[in-house]
């Protein structure tokens, strides 16, 4: 059976501080490991939803690796693409939060097996005929062989007549400005779907004005452009004009992940051809639910308490 939404990337476990305000430089205690990874969330948060997914990526040949990938495929991940290399340990974040809701991270990513790809990983007939390839900022910002083999995957799924969804999900710490406009040029140009944040949306512009820079970003080939926007929810700006949408209150716990599950829901929501309006509303829902609990995948919520939030038959 062909499946609906792939996603390639980044596969992690997050390692985090139980106190807050406490850097990651001086003793104390960790919580963890977290299976993680914006993509990794991504496909998780989706198959949670009930729609067929799978997954391209890498992890070591250890128990970190294990979890992540056991994680991935109780949730209904198709993780034949996804090997365990022997040579390299599974990707690790550490990450501390500071009570003005800032992150910081300690990354062993592109050294680790989360930076590795082969070609064998793409195959053509796995992608041929998939309604969805989902692709993040985050794993074009890996490395050349992320970069290559992600533009080669959007071909192929472009060429068998599927669409590309694209999270920016930029770390301006991580890389110049310059080289992530240039790195996700070739996906902006070929997406149907881009999902960003505010300040995302901004740099990737180079324009001030958030509202500008979203309409001018639709120019650059993009259908849809789904602006998250936190606990304010989403505006979703199409030829048509623009639609905001608020969120659903909930108490937040941690944010991390919220962006990736929000994509994964307005993907799924898309596919069952739903109004935008109802989409947004669903995808908003999932981010709420999603910020509720500790742990990036944690929050991940099924279908059914969606729905509960939502309210069964409004639109
Ligand atoms: P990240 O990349 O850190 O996962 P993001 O910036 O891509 O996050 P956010 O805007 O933080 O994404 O969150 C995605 C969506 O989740 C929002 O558009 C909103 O619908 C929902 N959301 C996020 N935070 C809250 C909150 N505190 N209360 C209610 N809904 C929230
Ligand atoms: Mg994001």
């Amino acid at each position: 059976m062909k499946l609906q939404v792939v996603s390639m990337g980044e596969l992690l476990v997050e390692i985090m501080r139980e106190n807050i305000d406490e850097p990651l430089g001086v003793k104390g205690t960790f919580a963890g490991p977290f299976a993680s990874g914006a993509p990794a969330i991504f496909i998780d948060a989706i198959a949670r939803l009930g729609i067929s997914s799978g997954f391209i990526g890498s992890v070591g040949r250890d128990d970190f690796g294990k979890l992540i990938t056991n994680r991935l495929k109780e949730d209904g991940v198709d993780t034949t693409y996804v090997q365990s290399l022997d040579n390299y340990t599974t990707g690790v974040a550490f990450v501390t939060y500071y009570s003005d809701g800032t992150r910081q991270f300690i990354y062993h990513i592109p050294q680790a097996a989360s930076g590795r790809i082969s070609e064998t990983q793409l195959n053509r007939d796995y992608l041929s005929g998939i309604s969805y390839l989902h692709i993040m900022g985050s794993t074009l910002s890996i490395n050349d062989s992320w970069r290559r083999l992600c533009y080669r995957a959007v071909e192929i799924v472009k060429n068998s007549g599927g669409k590309i969804s694209f999270d920016p999900n930029l770390r301006p710490e991580l890389l110049a400005i310059e080289k992530i406009r240039e790195i996700c040029e070739p996906i902006l140009s070929s997406c149907e779907i881009i999902l960003p944040s505010g300040e995302e949306v901004r740099m990737l512009m180079g324009i001030e004005d958030i509202d500008r820079a979203c309409r001018r970003l639709l120019e650059c080939g993009p259908e849809i452009v789904a602006l998250k926007l936190g606990e304010e929810g989403s505006c979703i700006y199409t030829r048509e004009g623009k639609l905001k949408v608020p969120s659903f209150p909930v108490n937040e716990i941690d944010p991390t992940g919220a962006g990736d599950c929000f994509d994964a829901a307005f993907i799924a929501g898309f596919l069952k051809g739903w109004s935008i309006k109802r989409v947004a509303k669903f995808a908003n829902a999932v981010g709420a639910l999603a910020v509720a609990k500790k742990g990036p995948m944690e929050g991940a919520p099924y279908l059914r308490e969606v729905e509960k939030m939502v309210g069964f038959g409004e639109s």
